[in-house]
């Protein structure tokens, strides 16, 4: 038999098991997985907290509480995550997005309004190693009149981002390109040229893996983790295809990991085919996002 709770009772007892397991946020992870039970938003959930939980709601919410413990990401067992204001479907065929990504969308914009490319009109964007397609559905959600494509090599991952794109951008679908980095861009025609080009690859070193917390480790796609023994291979691989596909004015911006900037300077200046190369700081003051403009 099981006991009858109220939802503010259930998630009482859910931040209290969160909390013997040494999880941080623990009401507000509590808060999104009863959201998802119940199929409600915040606002019905404050509103309802005295209400009785039935008895198959309170069934799955502790199932789903349970392996949160064990360390499942919210973002999985809710199957969304939000990111740049929209929410995204993920499953563990790709990477949950993270807020610091939403820079490289902030600095795409800004450098779009710079350069007089109202609403997009006039550009050609890429992005390698899409993922749930966050940074693609995106760029073309912020920039309607640009024309995206988005790479990725895996066939799941490219099927979350053409369902996210499906649900999140009306009109302007990105084109999805299956592929290595260089398979997919050999695969374009040549006439097709990037002036703005995205990534948020593969980034961690092996010693970063072996620090990995196991939500991370155990539950997200090694795939869009590991970078090789320095982190660097995805930079080095993008970079060595990336000049022939350019068209100038533009900007390229990656996302990077801790320590990285110099290491990643260094292999952009060598390329010869870049104008300059800048960082911008996420809100940790830590050069997150490299810009290099050609
Ligand atoms: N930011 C991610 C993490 O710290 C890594 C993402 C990546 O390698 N691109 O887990």
């Amino acid at each position: 038999m099981i006991m009858t709770l109220t939802i503010e009772e259930a998630l009482r007892r859910a931040s209290f098991c969160f909390k013997e397991a040494g999880l941080d946020n623990r009401r507000s992870e509590a808060e999104l997985l009863m959201m998802h039970v119940l199929n409600c938003s915040r606002l019905d959930l404050v509103l309802s907290g005295q209400a009785i939980l039935p008895e198959e709601k309170q069934e799955e919410f502790q199932g789903l509480v349970r392996r949160r413990r064990l360390g499942e990401p919210v973002a999985y067992l809710v199957r969304s995550k939000y990111f740049y204001g929209r929410p995204f479907r993920v499953n563990r065929s790709v990477l949950i997005p993270r807020p610091e990504t939403e820079l490289i969308i902030d600095a795409s914009v800004e450098w779009a309004k710079g350069n007089q490319f109202v609403e997009g009109a006039g550009i050609t964007a890429l992005d390698l190693g899409t993922g749930s397609g966050c940074l693609a559905i995106t760029l073309a959600a912020e920039l309607p009149q640009a024309s995206v494509y988005g790479v990725d090599v895996s066939r799941r991952a490219l099927a979350v981002a053409a369902e996210n794109a499906a649900l999140l951008v009306s009109d302007n679908q990105p084109n999805w390109l299956e592929g290595t980095f260089s398979e997919a861009l050999k695969s374009l025609e040549p006439a097709v040229r990037f002036n703005l080009v995205v990534a948020n690859p593969p980034y961690l070193t092996k010693a970063d893996m072996d620090q990995l917390s196991d939500s991370v480790k155990k539950y997200e796609p090694c795939l869009a983790l590991y970078g090789g023994e320095d982190g660097l291979d995805a930079y080095r691989c993008i970079l060595q295809e990336l000049p022939l596909h350019l068209e100038s004015p533009g900007a390229v911006l990656f996302e990077i990991g801790a320590g990285q900037a110099e290491a990643v300077r260094k292999l952009i200046v060598e390329t010869a085919a870049f104008k300059s190369v800048t960082f911008k700081e996420d809100l940790g003051g830590w050069p997150r996002v490299a810009e290099a403009l050609f």
